[in-house]
């Protein structure tokens, strides 16, 4: 299905590094223009868990009714992650993305709210020391084979898990839906390293806040095209953090199996759903309308965090899944409708910038449907 060695290859007007000579390689690929429709793995996904796990919900939180405005979080500090040009996370894809909501006549329907530094004291409930140190002093370049500093990326980096942060906070103030416009973006970075594009793993830091500061039950549900390996071994151990991905599978970064389910106290709290490249609405519609709402059901969260990852669009040139932007609606509508909870989206992936702008601005209408 791919290439067998290092190079490169012009893709949309860029120069587009891949990797490609085994599954966990590169987070950077080309399209494969004829990866196989097949429900093979996401049948496999469903038929295992039709039984669906997890306590049921003790109550907790709740919004206030009303507040029904939208918070979004969002500032400049996240453009001074800047990456080698060729480089699919540009600080245009934010850019754009203002653009279009302003366009569109969005933005002033939304509540600005600015994003915080996250603490040391913070990050450290997810990431190690040495890890902080090391993005802390690195000097501009590679962090690894996709991940790279620029002089502005640890500012960046710092504010983008401080949006979450801070929107954790405003939802316990009574907002019910937040929107967090960051880079870089967080869910492959571990415990103890950079991965994939992620400096610090966003969700996770906001997740282990919500948990620190009196939310019981928090539900991440990660649809971007690619598994988060960082958020769910992050919490795989954990029985108050449910983690639910689906991701194309097999692909970057070949974590994400159905049997992957939690370990120890937290077996039974990771519900992973592998999709085949190649899929789409139909594929994406049967787990976020027929599975997802009984999964979080019985979970019975205090607070909802979206991996929002929009390169699941047809047009994305770094997945290969082909959801549209009906499909995209579709997913929304489910996520927001599953709970009475407040809902934080957090941007992760989407390389496509008309696709990726749309993808948002759905989102937004969507959640100002309140
Ligand atoms: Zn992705």
């Amino acid at each position: 299905m791919f290439p067998s060695s290092y190079g490169h290859q012009l893709c949309e007007n860029k120069r587009i590094l891949w990797t490609p000579c085994d599954m966990t390689g590169s987070l950077i690929r080309n399209r494969s223009p004829s990866a196989p429709k097949s429900s093979g793995p996401l049948q496999r996904g469903i038929g295992n868990r039709e039984n669906g796990r997890g306590p049921a919900g003790k109550g907790g939180l709740r919004y206030n009714e009303d507040m029904s405005t939208v918070g979004f979080l969002y500032d400049d500090v996240f453009l001074l992650h800047e990456p080698p040009s060729w480089h699919p996370d540009s600080p245009d894809r934010l850019v754009n993305i203002i653009a279009t909501l302003k366009a569109a006549g969005l933005w002033a329907r939304l509540t600005p709210i600015k994003p915080r530094m996250a603490g040391d004291n913070e990050l450290l409930r997810v990431h190690t020391r040495d890890h902080i140190e090391r993005m802390r002093h690195l000097a501009p370049g590679e962090a690894d084979p996709d991940t790279y500093l620029s002089a502005g990326t640890f500012d960046a980096a710092l504010h983008a898990a401080g949006a979450v942060i801070e929107a954790v906070d405003q939802s316990r103030q009574g907002m019910r839906c937040l929107f967090c416009a960051v880079r870089p973006p967080g869910h492959h970075a571990e415990a103890d390293k950079a991965m994939g594009f992620c400096i610090f793993n966003n969700v996770a830091v906001g997740a282990a806040h919500a948990r620190a500061t009196g939310y019981g039950k928090v539900f991440i549900i990660d649809f971007d095209a690619h598994h988060g390996n960082g958020t769910q071994h992050i919490f795989e151990e954990d029985d108050s953090v449910f983690y639910f991905s689906t991701h194309q599978y097999p692909y970057y970064p070949d974590t994400g199996k159905d049997m992957e389910r939690g370990r120890g106290p937290g077996e039974g709290y990771t519900y992973n759903v592998p999709i085949l490249a190649g899929s789409g609405n139909k594929e994406y519609l049967a787990v976020y309308q027929d599975i997802l709402p009984g999964v979080v059901e019985r979970f019975g969260p205090d607070l909802i965090l979206v991996s929002a990852g929009y390169d699941i669009h047809a047009n994305d040139p770094h997945a290969n899944i082909r959801v549209t932007h009906e499909g995209i609606h579709a997913i929304i509508r489910s996520i927001l409708a599953c709970a009475d909870v407040p809902v934080i989206f957090v941007l992760e992936g989407g390389y496509d910038h008309p696709s990726l702008c749309d993808s948002v601005r759905i989102t937004i209408e969507e959640m100002l449907k309140g």
